[in-house]
């Protein structure tokens, strides 16, 4: 035990990893975590903060983020922070309509540059890939993943965007990723069943926000998740599905769980457990999400894969537009922007649906939002846990905090929240990063520039 004096001791508070719970001091010492103690303990720190009646979890990680509509990584990592969350890993891309020009390499560096000047939060990277990406990528993937991205995004949809490759380019880029020891993740969508659905829709007349989620239905999301484990089983290569929606998937999932896929790794996000399609009736394009809000069915569902460990992950997929960018297309769901705000509202109204209503247990909690992605995008065990040797990010959080979410408190740019007026129970009240505080009781406490770029490991 260590008896020298620490910068800053954590006491009193309820550690939660993902392996259990109990009552322990924190001591740290240039920003990593020193020494945890149970008990009485005799080591003395310069600054004291009292956790008693709270929880102290390690920093929230979000995966899955998208820093190129309304928000980029300045606004992100500020509404994170207050979010609770410590760690962001967006994804970036040499996207024309992003108004990129060089390729991925310098879509890298160019982003990594940005964020290391305005983030306030540490922050990984994932790449997506587009079908301008393919001509470069043989000799462009190798030297992103020794710059430390090592999560490659395709998707199955969105031809019109030319998002779209086809079985016989996911397969050219999983053996190229398997190869270099990276990870795939998948938008697992039916482009095909996708695109006649919506041309059929358009030809009908029918535009409004009644059709949207029809025009992505559940089994166009089960048949892409198939088709891709089955090639990725074919390849060999480690897969991470991003974003599943759709109960049905889930089926697919335990499926090839059951025959022996190779690495596979799943995500939902907060939105899919918490709101349904009914919001698109109330809301119109301001709740456009792709895949689409599902039914009550999937929700349920949904938190049973969350709760079991069929789902590994959860992230916010915030990728915010503006009211005034929504609204005139409010009834012309097609032609809308997709993507919706909840990076901030992620962790809390999580908690709030899954420990407040009982449908998983804190250590649960902490093994989705922290240990898995920092395990699976190879930042552990520097994030994603509270140990000797881990960098001291840590939530303290207050269960007895009553909140109700409004836009006007939120700190994105993005001017509306999907859970507006909604109350819930428990709230972060101090949020540390690397043994420095960054937010305590709704007030941020640092620059921008303090975050740093997160390499993964393999
Ligand atoms: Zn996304």
């Amino acid at each position: 035990m260590s008896t020298d004096i620490a910068d800053i001791a954590v006491k009193g508070g309820v550690l939660v990893n993902s392996q259990g719970l109990g009552k322990s001091d924190i001591f740290i010492k240039n920003g990593v975590v020193d020494s945890i103690e149970t008990g009485k303990s005799k080591r003395s720190a310069d600054k004291i903060i009292d956790a008693a009646g709270k929880f102290v979890f390690p920093g929230i990680i979000d995966a899955h983020m998208h820093p190129v509509y309304a928000d980029r990584i300045d606004t992100l990592s500020q509404a994170a922070v207050h979010g609770g969350i410590t760690t962001l890993i967006p994804f970036i891309g040499a996207i024309k309509a992003w108004g990129k020009t060089g390729d991925l390499f310098d879509a890298l560096n160019d982003f990594i540059a940005e964020g290391e000047q305005n983030s306030i939060v540490d922050f990984g990277i994932h790449c997506s890939l587009c079908h301008d990406d393919l001509e470069t990528i043989d000799t462009v993937l190798p030297k992103i993943v020794e710059r430390g991205a090592i999560s490659f995004k395709g998707f199955m949809a969105f031809s019109k965007r030319g998002m779209k490759l086809e079985d016989d380019e996911h397969m050219k880029l999983m053996e190229l990723i398997a190869k270099n020891g990276a990870l795939y993740a998948v938008h697992a969508e039916n482009g095909t069943v996708v695109d006649y659905l919506q041309d059929r829709f358009i030809a009908q007349g029918n535009h409004g926000p009644e059709f949207y989620a029809p025009s992505q239905p559940n089994i166009a999301e089960a048949d892409a998740v198939f088709r891709i484990l089955s090639l990725a089983q074919v390849i060999e290569c480690p897969m991470y599905l991003v974003h599943l929606s759709a109960y049905e998937s889930l089926e697919v999932v335990r499926l090839f769980k059951k025959w022996g896929a190779p690495t596979l790794y799943t995500e939902t996000c907060t939105h899919y457990l918490t709101l349904t399609d009914e919001e698109m009736k109330k809301r119109g394009s301001l709740a456009k999400v792709g895949p689409p809000l599902r039914m009550k069915r999937d929700v349920e569902e949904m938190w049973q894969a969350v709760s079991d460990g069929l789902i590994d992950v959860i992230g916010s997929d915030t990728a915010g537009h503006l009211i005034k960018a929504k609204e005139p297309l409010m009834e012309q769901v097609f032609k809308a922007p997709s993507g919706i705000p909840g990076q901030e509202e992620m962790f809390t109204i999580t908690y709030d649906e899954g420990i407040n209503k009982g449908r998983i247990t804190l250590p649960r909690l902490v093994e989705l939002f922290c240990e898995n992605p920092a395990r699976i995008f190879g930042l552990y065990p520097q994030k994603g846990v509270i140990q000797k040797g881990a960098d001291a990010d840590i939530v303290i959080f207050d269960p007895t905090a009553p909140h109700t979410i409004r836009a006007k408190n939120l700190h994105l740019k993005v001017d509306y929240s999907m859970y507006e007026g909604r109350k819930c129970l428990g709230a972060p009240a101090l949020v540390m990063q690397r043994g420095k505080i960054l937010m305590k009781k709704g007030e941020l406490k640092v620059d921008p520039g303090r975050g740093r770029y997160l390499p993964g490991n393999l």
